[in-house]
């Protein structure tokens, strides 16, 4: 179970209502207990794809290295990411799973003419070959 804080909810939200028709990422910093992870914090990314950035995200080293570095510096996890997909459904493309890894949570979210619809959570199983969905709590309460 993906825990998910409705103040990050509508911050993930707006991010993606904000850079429609392109498609938004963004980290997801949190904890993971082993059974359940909780999204603490979030920070949102450029888009690095100049070519589709409708359709595709591409997260780099570099987001990576940054992300890892602000979930440390709260003595958190990087637990995972968030895109939109704009008119598109809430569930990984076969781009997204090729550029996916196993363990992290992926937050999609649906952005229909630059309004917000489904959030779904996805995990890439470790034979990378499909996804078990995950599912996503939201609870009340403010960024910590
Ligand atoms: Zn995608």
């Amino acid at each position: 179970m993906l825990i998910l804080k409705q103040s990050l909810f509508e911050q993930i939200q707006a991010h993606g209502a904000r850079d429609y028709p392109s498609e938004c990422c963004g980290a997801l910093l949190g904890q993971d207990s082993g059974t359940d992870r909780t999204v603490l914090g979030l920070v949102p990314l450029a888009n690095q794809r100049e070519d589709s950035p409708s359709n595709r995200f591409e997260i780099t080293s570099e987001d990576v290295r940054l992300a890892e570095k602000a979930a440390s510096d709260k003595g958190w996890e990087l637990i995972g990411w968030y895109h939109s997909h704009p008119d598109s459904p809430a569930r990984p493309s076969e781009f997204d799973r090729e550029q996916a890894w196993p363990w992290y949570s992926y937050i999609i979210f649906r952005v229909e003419k630059a309004e917000p619809q489904e959030m779904r959570s996805w995990r890439l199983k470790d034979d990378r070959a499909s996804y078990d969905e995950e599912g996503i709590e939201y609870i009340a309460g403010a960024p910590a």
